[in-house]
């Protein structure tokens, strides 16, 4: 190891900027900007801050450090280069109480700072990186007469060059380190502060695969992009040895569309999250977030899958039918499948109904509340009814008759509260045939309008023929041909029109004997019916 010589006390930071950038070497850490992983000076981990003897270090105590900067920042550097793995030993004294150190990590994952210190008082770390922003600081002072320092400190860092200041604040005495690395894995490797950090920079992932992450103490997000083909429901399960983290969806635009803050389970001591998420088909984003800017941080994991909602009319981008305008038409008589998803608060569906009558809706979601409307064609709201689910079955179902005149309706299914999930319709509009069922001599008949369905509606009843009668029964033989006339009457004693029959006679009926006229229905009757006259014989 090389000895670090002639360095004044002077923030690392900005001496190390001065090395990679002399343009910004005055350029304070904090005050770098611009970078969302960018944390303040004095942050630290605070759910891995285990070593007791180490603090973090104030804004006060930074100040004082950048004051003592500003008096000796032409002082020369000196840098040594530290394996991971490596140890190194070194001595400090009055005249050399800082040593400055790089190292590469050549993957992301989480950085063990482990180091034995004997006859000093107190020791400040410090790692920064490439840019010179200050990304982590801790503290550890000595306990016991004997001046002993023990630091175990871990930080998450993406694979990068970093450097390390050791400052120590007094005495003599030894000073032994090593840094070591785990890996985290990331499926898509990130360097120097993290390369998906929005929207625009997100990795593409697919369903069905387990992806590997790290949130890092300079990378507080990552982004992932996938596409889903058609209306879907999303399933997210993610794995964390993280204490808290954020996961967000976010579509095409930007716009967010889900949410969800998990931590870890302290029986369990692993974070767990899983999420069902109704999305219509388009690309999205998965962000996987730092709780708070100085949040913790660590390695996590996580699969997407999903499900096709079938839609009978697909949708993207929440888009297709949220209007009455851009309503889609359907028929009598057939099932539809729609989907309410977390970008897709409606739907519409357009009918006509030929002439008045009862309209039948069976209706099914798969959501915990969701609302039916009707409306007329002017948009007018004729119907709304709210339906919950039973939740032990997971759906709800509601059958519903609506009279509604001759027209065009809209049909509509609309998002309450936040709830998602699939549904299905039916709408069954009579379309009605008018039959006519004829009289008989015995029963009456009706007209009838009839629709597929077997539903009727009665227009009206043919009284069955009743009674037949002949203008005259008795004739006396005079040698003409005899024809009475018929008169039939109904059941209600009206008289049934002659276009309602034909009337045949018997043959002759000029000479003296008895005749038949017989009466056959035809049209809104069936049947026949006859009566008989006489001729008698002229009295001699
Ligand atoms: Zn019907």
């Amino acid at each position: 190891m090389k000895k670090v010589k002639g360095l004044s006390v002077i923030l690392a930071a900005v001496m190390l900027s001065s090395c990679i950038f002399p343009q910004t070497g005055s350029v304070k850490a904090a005050e770098i900007t611009g970078e969302e992983s960018a944390e303040a000076p004095d942050a630290g981990n605070a759910a891995y801050a285990e070593a007791e003897q180490s603090e973090e270090i104030t804004d006060d105590e930074e100040k004082s450090d950048d004051a003592a900067v500003h008096q000796k920042a032409s002082a020369t550097t000196d840098m040594t280069y530290i394996s991971i793995g490596e140890t190194c030993q070194e001595t400090f004294s009055a005249e050399s109480t800082e040593k400055y150190y790089w190292f590469d990590l050549e993957k992301s994952g989480r950085l063990t700072l482990s180091a034995n210190a004997t006859g000093l008082s107190r020791l400040q770390y410090y790692i920064d990186d490439i840019g010179g922003d200050r990304l982590w600081s801790k503290r550890s002072s000595s306990t016991g007469s004997e001046k002993k320092i023990k630091t175990n400190e871990t930080i998450d860092l993406t694979a990068g060059t970093y450097y390390l200041s050791v400052i120590s604040s007094g005495g003599d005495g030894e000073f032994s380190f090593s840094l070591s690395s785990e890996d985290a894995g990331e499926s898509f490797k990130e360097e120097n502060g993290g390369t998906d950090n929005d929207r625009g920079y997100a990795n593409p992932v697919e369903f069905g695969q387990t992806y590997w992450g790290q949130l890092a103490r300079n990378d507080n997000a990552d982004y992932y992009e996938f596409t889903l083909s058609a209306s879907s429901r999303l399933y997210l399960s993610a794995r964390a040895q993280i204490k808290s983290l954020y996961l967000y969806l976010y579509d095409a635009g930007g716009k967010e569309l889900w949410k969800k803050y998990a931590s870890t389970d302290s029986a369990a001591k692993t974070l767990e999250a899983d999420a069902e998420i109704d999305l219509t088909g388009g690309v999205y984003y998965l962000a996987v977030k730092s709780a708070s800017a100085t949040g913790p941080t660590g390695s996590y994991s996580f699969c997407l899958s999903c499900t096709d909602a079938k839609e009978s009319f697909p949708e993207t981008r929440g888009n297709l039918n949220n209007t009455l305008s851009s309503a889609n038409a359907i028929s009598s008589d057939t099932i539809y499948k729609g989907q309410i998803a977390a970008n897709d608060a409606r739907d519409f569906y357009k009918f006509t109904v030929n002439e008045s009558s009862q309209v039948t809706l069976d209706a099914t979601a798969a959501i915990p509340w969701v609302y039916y409307h009707i409306y007329d064609s002017k948009g007018k709201e004729v119907w709304k009814q709210g339906v919950s689910w039973n939740k032990t079955i997971g759906y709800s179902s509601l059958t519903k008759k609506h009279t509604l005149s001759k027209g065009t309706y809209y049909f509509a299914v609309a998002q309450y509260s936040n709830y998602t999930g699939n549904y299905a319709f039916k709408m069954h509009i009579h379309n009605y045939k008018t039959t006519t069922q004829k009289a008989t001599t015995k029963k009456n008949g009706s007209i009838r309008k009839k629709c597929s369905c077997g539903h009727v509606v009665s227009l009206k009843t043919i009284y069955r023929p009743k009674k037949m009668t002949l203008s005259k029964t008795v004739y006396v033989y005079n040698g003409k041909k005899k024809k009475p006339s018929v008169k039939v009457t109904d059941s209600k004693g009206k008289v049934i029109s002659r276009s309602n029959y034909k009337v045949y006679y018997s043959s002759g009926r000029k000479r003296v004997g008895k005749y038949k006229v017989t009466v056959k229905f035809k049209g809104k009757y069936k049947g026949r019916m006859s009566k008989t006259f006489r001729i008698k014989a002229r009295k001699k």
